[in-house]
């Protein structure tokens, strides 16, 4: 982030426009809505800067440049077509140690002005940090189009109610979810739809009911969150995380993942990592009951699908026992995510039929796999926690009949951006992971249906240049690769 964004109280504070055509004009206005005091100078003006004068929006001041016209005010705009003197003025500006924006001149800029949704007194700034302004404004146009013109009378009404909901709910909490509620709920509809004076009804009537429940009932949703990769996540996953005030997360869930939590919410770590001693089970479960008990909506977040080889069952066994409502949100598993992220398809007509997901984790000192399971014609088997016990699970399989040259795959940190894929044999597989240091997590794929990731690899790249940055674009470019195919 280059610029952090804040909203700037400029209601009565003298500020400077230099230049006076219709850029100029622009930020005028936009300065005289904010309740500034709005002053431009330039040798010449646009007509319609005579015109907001005639109405005392502006004062103007009708002369070329010098820098003792900058002292003074609180804050200066450089606004005219000569790049040089918008420089030159941001400089003599910053030496008086004033706020300045030079148009078109990020990097002489202490401010931006953003691309603005105005639904006071909700107001959404976009800004591109000066890189693509276009870009920024192609957003609020999406934006305007989403957000309902009457919005802003939510916020008032909001207002309205704030100091009656914090005497009738003090914990900070009962009162998010109360604002959340209604706010979402039948007032917020009612509002929206014009009906003002119903909303503040239904408000009341709910407000009421709120502070004669007091305690709110928290519950526990076990959330899949998929394999790293954000955009993966289902959208009710998204929701729950946003809406969480406590968030038990796990060592695989991503951190770009770990970024849409809501801002608020407490994130716990409850580890699990092999090696790393993070809390036991046990523990684990008695945490989620307690903080349900205690009201709060939790979100227990667990890498991929929380009900393959997550553990999950084990922990709805604790909260169903203890009588706390709770949910299940199912994510996409890792060997969906790395197989189609690594292209490697985990069925084809021609090669296999069947796909075993099967766990390496070492019981004792060695995985213990049913071996004649694991070697059939035509079937891919994916092994989840392999990394460790690779090298005795690839003789186990050579041993029970697999042919040495049957193509493997070890795919570390699949759909994130650290995502590495090695493909090799079962005779090679662990070598290889060892001289290239592989590191957790990493799935194992094997089979016939590695070879088509050769054919496949163009794919892959082709969907790492589609960025996400522009909705829509990533689709078009996928629509456009899956045609191809
Ligand atoms: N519930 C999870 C699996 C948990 S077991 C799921 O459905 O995906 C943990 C194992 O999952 C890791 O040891 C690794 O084998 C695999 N795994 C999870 N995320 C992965 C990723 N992004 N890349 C590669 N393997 C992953």
């Amino acid at each position: 982030m280059d610029f952090l964004p804040v909203f700037l109280r400029v209601a009565q504070k003298p500020c400077l426009i230099v230049g006076g055509g219709k850029v100029a004009l622009r930020k005028a206005e936009w300065l005289w809505r904010a309740g500034a005091s709005v002053t431009a100078l330039a040798p010449t003006f646009h007509p319609d800067f005579k015109q907001m004068a005639t109405t005392g929006r502006v004062s103007l001041k009708n002369k070329a440049f010098e820098p003792k016209d900058i002292e003074g005010f609180f804050l200066v705009i450089a606004a005219t077509d000569d790049r040089d003197l918008n420089a030159h003025v941001a400089a003599c500006a910053r030496r008086l140690g004033l706020l300045v924006n030079a148009v078109d001149q990020p990097e002489a800029c202490d401010f931006i002005l953003p691309a603005v949704v105005d639904r006071s007194p909700v107001v959404l700034a976009v800004s591109s940090g000066g890189q693509a302004p276009v870009l920024s404004r192609l957003l609020k146009t999406t934006l305007e189009s989403l957000i309902p013109t009457n919005f802003g009378q939510l916020a008032e009404l909001a207002g309205r109610f704030r100091s009656r909901v914090k005497q009738a709910l003090p914990s900070p909490n009962l009162r998010r979810r109360f604002w959340e509620q209604t706010l979402k709920g039948p007032a917020g509809e009612l509002l929206l739809s014009g009906q003002t004076e119903a909303a503040a009804e239904e408000m009341a009537k709910a407000l009421k009911a709120a502070s004669e429940r007091r305690q709110a009932t928290g519950y526990v949703a076990l959330v899949g969150a998929g394999p790293g990769d954000p955009d993966l996540l289902t959208l009710r996953a998204l929701r729950l995380l946003q809406e969480a005030d406590v968030v038990v997360y796990d060592r695989l869930v991503s951190p770009e993942i770990l970024n849409l939590v809501r801002r608020d919410a407490d994130k716990l770590y409850a580890g699990k990592a092999r090696a790393e001693s993070g809390l036991p089970q046990e523990q684990i479960n008695q945490l989620l009951v307690r903080l349900a008990r205690e009201g709060k909506r939790v979100v227990r977040l667990k890498g991929g699908d929380p009900f393959v080889f997550g553990r999950g069952g084990e922990e709805i066994e604790t909260l169903a026992n203890t009588e706390i409502p709770f949910l299940v949100v199912p994510g996409i598993t890792a060997a969906l995510g790395c197989a189609s992220y690594a292209g490697i398809p985990l069925t084809h007509r021609d090669y296999a039929q069947s796909c075993l997901f099967v766990t390496g984790h070492r019981q004792g000192d060695r995985p213990n796999l049913d071996w004649e399971k694991l070697v059939v014609p035509r079937q891919t088997l994916v092994i989840y926690m392999g990394l460790l016990g690779l090298e005795e699970i690839c003789q186990a399989l050579i041993q029970h009949g697999m042919s040495p040259d049957m193509p493997a795959a070890l795919i570390e940190s699949g759909t994130t951006p650290r995502q590495r894929v090695t493909v090799a044999t079962v005779a090679t597989l662990s070598k290889i992971a060892r001289e290239k240091l592989a590191h957790a997590p990493t799935l194992i794929i094997i089979g016939e249906v590695v070879r088509l990731r050769a054919k496949l690899a163009w794919f892959q790249e082709k969907q790492k240049n589609f960025g996400p940055e522009i909705p829509g674009q990533r689709e078009k470019a996928l629509n456009f690769i899956y045609r191809k195919l």
